[in-house]
């Protein structure tokens, strides 16, 4: 098998362990006979599955006990519409802050339901940087606060979780969950889809403190009520079970290997590795993030010579750094580098640009 680095945002890189544990286990989970697949998800093995599943993530994350852990379906774009149904009256305002592109499309479609603020906003700069927290200007009775804690696209992240004011803090945490320890008792819910940081798409997660469920809109459908998913341990109708299994394996191989503080180490020293082939190209290359945000996860860069791009991602496919081509809305390149990016792969990226900006310098 050819040996790639594989730099997608997602659905992105799995640990190989897990991969391989997946195929052993893939005609015969346990002695059962059976495929995960085939499995009834009201059976004993699954119910062993989720129950690992969600104690293993419980412990990464150190989830406290009033918080319920949700496996759900729809990707993060369902959360965005669930959040106004179950989190704030229809006259209710809701408190954004707005560092790019999943924030934005979050923004649409709570807009639909409720009154937004945007509390404040980094589109004067393209997006580049957080603002700083003393300037948002919060709405009085906010039904919640939003923020993304990491912008895929445009590479920006939180180095600091924002202040509750008794508000609950509802965080995006799509593409940097498990990629570093966080305080989940800061929240009032955690959210994020599984294909960069926890496994295959087709499941979600949601960390929700108990005391904010039950307040759902008379009209919230069933399936977009998270009560109903609370209520029936993520088993109101059929989860997404096979995604479930393969998140599980993640959370055990994230355990083994020291938990999360271990994996933030690991990512700020392959964060380095690629933004200081960015800084040391003296201009060939340039990431439009402020330094202080620059993200451990995703790394936006450009060419200076645009008209390179399509010769550096046949250069980088030749010796299998894959999937380096930026979001269609920003152009240039992105390098995602999730927990499963191993330290080699960010210095042969790096090296690779180095190679390159001297061919064409
Ligand atoms: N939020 C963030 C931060 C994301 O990166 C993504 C997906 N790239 C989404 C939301 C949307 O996720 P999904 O496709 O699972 O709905």
């Amino acid at each position: 098998m050819t040996q790639v680095f594989n730099f997608s945002s997602g659905p992105a890189v799995l640990p190989p362990e897990v991969l391989r544990q997946v195929q052993a286990e893939l005609l015969d989970w346990h002695g059962s006979g059976m495929s995960v697949m085939e499995m009834s998800h009201r059976g004993p093995e699954f119910g062993q599955i989720l129950a690992e599943a969600e104690a293993d993530l419980r412990t990464l994350l150190g989830i406290p006990s009033n918080y319920k852990v949700l496996f759900l379906q729809g990707g993060a774009h369902l959360q965005f519409a669930m959040l106004p149904f179950n989190f704030a009256a229809a006259d209710s305002t809701v408190d954004f802050v707005n560092t790019g592109h999943w924030s934005k499309v979050a923004i649409k479609e709570v807009s639909r339901y409720a009154k937004v603020n945007i509390a404040a906003s980094s589109e004067d700069k393209n997006f580049s940087y957080v603002p700083d927290e003393a300037t948002w200007q919060r709405s009085k009775d906010a039904a919640f606060l939003h923020y993304c804690s990491n912008e895929t696209i445009g590479g920006v992240e939180f180095n600091f979780i924002p202040q509750s004011n008794g508000v609950p803090l509802i965080c995006d945490m799509s593409s940097n969950i498990l990629s570093r320890p966080v305080d989940v008792s800061q929240f009032g819910m955690i959210y994020a889809g599984a294909q960069k940081n926890m496994g295959p798409s087709g499941v979600a997660v949601s960390i929700v403190r108990e005391d904010l469920l039950g307040k759902a809109r008379s009209e919230t459908p069933t399936m977009l009520n998270y009560k109903t998913f609370a209520d029936n341990g993520s088993m109101y109708n059929t989860p997404p079970s096979f995604g479930i299994y393969v998140a599980g394996l993640v959370y055990k191989h994230l355990l083994a290997q020291g938990g999360l503080a271990a994996m933030e180490a690991k990512n700020i020293e392959k964060a380095n590795v690629l933004y200081a082939a960015i800084d040391a190209s003296n201009g060939f290359y340039h990431c439009p993030t402020a330094l202080a945000d620059r993200s451990r996860m995703n790394i936006p860069f450009t060419l200076a010579d645009s008209q390179l791009d399509a010769q550096f991602l046949a250069g980088a496919e030749e010796r299998h750094l894959l999937q380096l081509k930026g979001h269609r809305s920003v152009g240039g390149m992105r390098a995602s580098i999730y927990n499963a990016m191993p330290l080699a792969g960010c210095q042969a990226l790096a090296a690779y640009m180095a190679e390159f900006a001297q061919q064409h310098g």
